[in-house]
C-alpha cells in the first residue's frame, strides 16, 4: 500500500468548507466571547432550522446519531423485551440504539436492488412482541413511504426512521425524518451535514416526545434540578450547532450535487452491467442524496471486489464499503443470527463497493474512476 494521499479521495470535506471557513471562524469567536456553550442560542435555532427543513416540527439536539435512536425509541415508550425490526444491513449503531434502549432487535433481509430493508421479508418476522419498525434510509435513499406506512398500520408498529444518512432526502413527496412517530439524524463530519465533531438528533411532530426527549438529553431535568426521568447526558454543543447554521443553507445543493455525480456515474457505466458491475438501484430519482454511491460486483464480473478495490487503490483511487460484515456475523452479535439467515444481506456485503463521492467531485474525476474500473476489468 502506498502512503501517498490519493488522487481521488473517498470524501473531501475541505471543499466544501474552505469557502465557508471565515463565516465559521468568526461566528466561533462570537460563541467564545458570549460564553454560550451548553443549551444555547444557536442550538435552538438550528434545532427549529433542521426540523423545518425536513419537514417536521420539533428538534431536540443530542450527541451523536446512535443516542438520537437510544434515546428517542425510550421516549417513544419503547419498553424492555419490546421487538423491533430492523435491516440486517445497516450500519451498526443502529442496532446498537435499539439495545441500548434495552429492545430486541429482529433482523430483516433485505431488497437485493436497492439494498434497503425488504417490506415483504419483514412480515414473516412479526410476532406479538413486535412494537415498532426501523427503516434506515441507507445510502441516501429512503425506504418507500407509501409501503412503509401500509406494513406499520397494517401491524400496528411505530415507524422510527434512521435517518442518519439522508438529510433532506425524499421520496412520494415525504422527507426523511416525517414519515413515522420520530426519526434520528446523524451530523458526524462525512454525513450529508456534518458538524466538527459528533452530533445527532431527534425530529418529531409529537410535542409530548419532543418534550421527554428534552428531559432525557438533559439528566432527565424538566427545569433545573426537577428529575421527572432518570436521563442522561448526551446534548448536541453549541458550537457544533452554529456550525451546522452556517451549513444548512448549503444542503440541498450539496445533495444535488451528489446526485448528479452519481447520474454521470450510472451514464458510465451502464456498459459495464453485462460484466458484472452494477450500481446499487434508485427508485427515488432527485430524492435519493447519495450518502455512498455503491456498486455491486456480482459473479458476471471477470474479477472480483477485493481484486477491483486493489487495482483502484493502485491508481490513486480510494474506495470504502459499506458494510464489509454483516451486523448478524459480528462477533458481539452472533445471537442475532446465523450464517445463511440473511442471504441477500450477506451477499451484497461480499460484493459491494462504495466509489468517490462528495460535492465538488468532478466529472473528470468520474471519468478517471469509471476508466480506471474498465482497465481493471479487462486485464
Ligand atoms: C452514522 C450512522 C448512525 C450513527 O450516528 P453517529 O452520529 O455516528 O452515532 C446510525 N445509523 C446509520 C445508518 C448511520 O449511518
Amino acid at each position: 500500500m502506498s502512503s501517498r494521499p490519493p488522487k481521488i479521495p473517498f470524501v473531501n470535506l475541505s471543499l466544501q468548507h474552505q469557502p465557508i471557513q471565515p463565516q465559521i471562524v468568526a461566528e466561533i469567536g462570537k460563541i467564545i466571547e458570549q460564553g454560550d456553550f451548553i443549551l444555547g442560542h444557536a442550538l435552538a435555532e438550528f434545532e427549529t432550522a433542521f426540523a423545518a427543513a425536513s419537514g417536521v416540527q420539533y428538534g431536540v439536539g443530542v450527541a451523536c446519531g446512535t443516542d438520537a435512536i437510544a434515546l428517542g425509541l425510550q421516549a417513544c415508550d419503547i419498553n424492555p423485551g419490546d421487538e423491533i425490526i430492523v435491516p440486517a444491513n445497516t450500519f451498526i449503531a443502529t442496532i446498537i440504539a435499539v439495545i441500548q434502549a434495552k429492545a430486541i432487535p429482529i433482523l430483516v433481509d433485505c431488497d437485493p436492488e436497492t439494498a434497503l430493508i425488504d417490506l415483504t421479508a419483514a412480515e414473516t418476522a412479526i410476532t406479538s412482541k413486535t412494537k415498532a419498525i426501523i427503516p434506515v434510509h441507507l445510502y441516501g435513499q429512503m425506504v418507500s413511504p407509501s409501503q412503509l406506512l401500509d406494513f406499520a398500520n397494517r401491524h400496528n408498529l411505530i415507524i422510527f426512521e434512521d435517518a442518519a444518512q439522508a438529510h433532506l432526502a425524499e421520496r412520494e413527496g415525504y422527507r426523511a425524518g416525517s414519515i413515522g412517530k420520530a426519526a434520528a439524524f446523524s451530523f458526524y463530519p462525512s454525513k450529508n451535514l456534518g458538524c466538527f465533531g459528533d452530533g445527532g438528533m431527534l425530529i418529531t411532530n409529537d410535542a409530548e416526545l419532543a418534550k421527554t426527549m428534552r428531559t432525557f438529553r438533559n439528566y432527565g431535568a424538566l427545569s433545573k434540578y426537577l428529575h421527572t426521568e432518570i436521563g442522561t447526558n448526551s446534548r448536541l454543543d453549541n458550537l457544533q450547532a452554529a456550525i451546522l447554521n452556517i451549513k444548512l443553507p448549503y444542503l440541498e445543493q450539496w445533495n444535488r450535487d451528489r446526485n448528479l455525480a452519481a447520474q454521470h456515474y450510472n451514464t458510465l457505466l451502464e456498459p459495464l452491467k453485462h460484466k458484472g458491475i452494477v450500481p446499487i438501484a434508485n427508485h427515488s430519482s432527485l430524492g435519493h442524496i447519495y450518502h455512498i454511491y455503491a456498486i455491486q460486483i456480482t459473479e458476471k464480473s471477470p474479477i472480483d471486489r477485493h481484486t477491483l478495490q486493489e487495482k483502484l487503490a493502485q491508481e490513486g483511487i480510494q474506495t470504502g464499503i459499506h458494510y464489509p460484515v454483516p451486523c448478524h456475523l459480528q462477533p458481539a452479535y452472533q445471537n442475532l443470527g446465523n450464517r445463511g439467515d440473511f442471504p441477500r444481506a450477506e451477499t451484497l456485503c461480499e460484493q459491494i463497493l462504495s466509489l468517490p463521492m462528495y460535492p465538488g467531485l468532478s466529472n473528470t474525476q468520474i471519468e478517471q474512476v469509471v476508466k480506471a474500473i474498465e482497465r481493471s476489468l479487462n486485464c
